[in-house]
């Protein structure tokens, strides 16, 4: 007997059949009956970020590329009106409000969302155990951590992680750069460049033939009970989760400097890729500290692997996997290439989120053409998952629903669609190319090639 045959739920045919839907959460709470009951607050998510600015220094000076910003690694939010107005215009459907970007796709060090998570995790890492070995306190400057003395006892410690590419990209980057041995465990959707630049920057590549999870279970098989190991869980890091979170207060700040307010009457909708569902829960968790209700956040997944989704439609205890529902977890979008969701993340975001909806490989690629096309913006395909969020919202019966049950359906020419853009910046040229001719090449026809 399958996990399955434990629940039935007539969507389970749209998943199995991988038609392209929206789902709205019925369990979405207000704002200020979920976040008091949690085990992280709104302290941690500051905590994270007062770290973060400790670090500032010595970011900076390890990775120049954060250029004027200094050690504080951040992407712009960038109008995309051109971008809405040639999806309305290809995909046929009116996206009434402004469309933003979140060029996360942009970020440096790691040039995904990733690098807001992994690189904060491995910091945390490294502040615990300078401290407790001696050589620190938190009210040093940060640049000691770069002292020799320092770069010895971090080379003692190896750092491992299980990765579908990009978690292992800004781990190996980051806790490379600050003298640690780094082993990532790539699954067998890794993208061959990823591997190879970890591998210039001195990073060990174990590669496997597998899927995701399994490759996290042998990464954390491999490291035991190592006591100058530490193993990086992706599924159950609260520090991973928190260094997402930052993102929040960042972007609040943004959003202001641009004089975007945002409340009942202008609500915010964030459309957010989702693996194991650690970035785009962080994400949500911080915006709903501060805007509450008036932001509405959407996880995008790929028709191959809703594991996001189904663990919302089958509960988290014991995740139903892709697998179990005849899925194969294939799919271009290596980022969210995973067949379970992350119960820590869901356990967070349960009653935050307000739905998923799922894409197929095809779209992402027509979004990457076209937002190359109108912004001259370059992503990868994972990164475009939300582009169909606005799309499904307002077209279709479940999205409409939505609206009205929000009242948000009066507001919405007011209301800013926020797409997430996860990924891209330290994509080659030429893998960027075959993707946006992919793109291309099916972006004229309406039925699936
Ligand atoms: C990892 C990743 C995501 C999703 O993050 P999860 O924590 O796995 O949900 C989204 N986009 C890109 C490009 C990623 O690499």
């Amino acid at each position: 007997m399958t996990r399955t045959d434990d629940f039935s739920n007539p969507l389970l045919e749209r998943l199995k059949a991988q038609v392209p839907f929206l789902w709205v959460n019925d369990r979405l709470r207000p704002a200020a009956d979920v976040l008091p009951a949690l085990p992280l607050t709104h302290t941690d998510i500051q905590d994270a970020a007062s770290r973060l600015s400790r670090f500032a220094p010595l970011i900076a000076r390890l990775f120049p590329d954060t250029g004027s910003d200094a050690g504080i690694i951040e992407s712009e939010i960038v109008a995309a009106p051109r971008l809405r107005d040639e999806l309305s215009h290809r995909f046929g459907v009116d996206i009434r409000g402004d469309v933003w970007l979140k060029a996360d796709h942009a970020l440096p060090v790691a040039g995904s969302v990733k690098a807001r998570g992994g690189v904060y995790e491995v910091l945390v890492f490294a502040e615990r155990l300078a401290v407790r070995e001696g050589l620190f306190t938190t009210s040093d400057p940060y640049l000691k951590l770069a002292s020799p003395e320092i770069r010895r006892l971090f080379s003692r410690y190896t750092i491992a992680v299980g990765s579908t590419g990009n978690l292992g990209l800004s781990i190996g980057i980051s806790g490379a750069a600050l003298g640690f041995s780094v082993t990532v465990h790539m699954s067998r959707d890794a993208k061959a460049w990823k591997k190879r630049l970890l591998r210039q920057r001195g990073v060990t590549v174990v590669e496997h033939e597998s899927d995701y999870t399994s490759a996290v279970e042998a990464g954390r098989q491999a490291v035991g009970d190592d006591p100058f190991t530490y193993f990086v869980d992706d599924e159950n890091s609260a520090a991973l989760f928190l260094g997402y979170s930052v993102a929040a207060l960042r972007l609040a700040e943004q959003m202001k400097r641009h004089g975007i307010s945002v409340n009942e009457r202008r609500p915010l909708l964030v459309y957010l890729p989702c693996g194991v569902g650690g970035a785009p829960g962080g994400i949500t968790f911080g915006l709903k500290h501060i805007f509450g209700d008036s932001v509405h956040c959407f996880f995008a997944e790929p028709t191959g692997s809703p594991s996001f989704l189904l663990g919302m439609l089958s509960g988290f205890e014991q995740p139903v996997s892709v697998y179990d529902i005849g899925l194969t977890n294939r799919t271009e979008a290596d980022g969210l290439a995973v067949a379970r969701p992350s119960r820590f993340a869901a356990s967070i975001v349960e009653n935050l989120i307000s739905g998923c909806l799922t894409v197929r490989d095809e779209d992402l690629f027509r979004f990457v053409y076209a937002l190359s096309e109108t912004e001259g913006i370059a992503v990868e395909p994972s990164a475009a998952a939300g582009f169909s969020g606005p799309l499904l919202l307002l077209s279709t019966k479940e999205g409409k629903e939505y609206l009205r049950w929000h009242r948000i359906e009066d507001s919405i020419g007011d209301a800013v669609h926020l797409l997430w853009t996860t990924g891209g910046l330290l994509v080659p040229g030429d893998d960027f190319e075959a993707f946006r001719l992919r793109g291309e090449q099916t972006y004229g026809r309406t039925k699936e090639g």
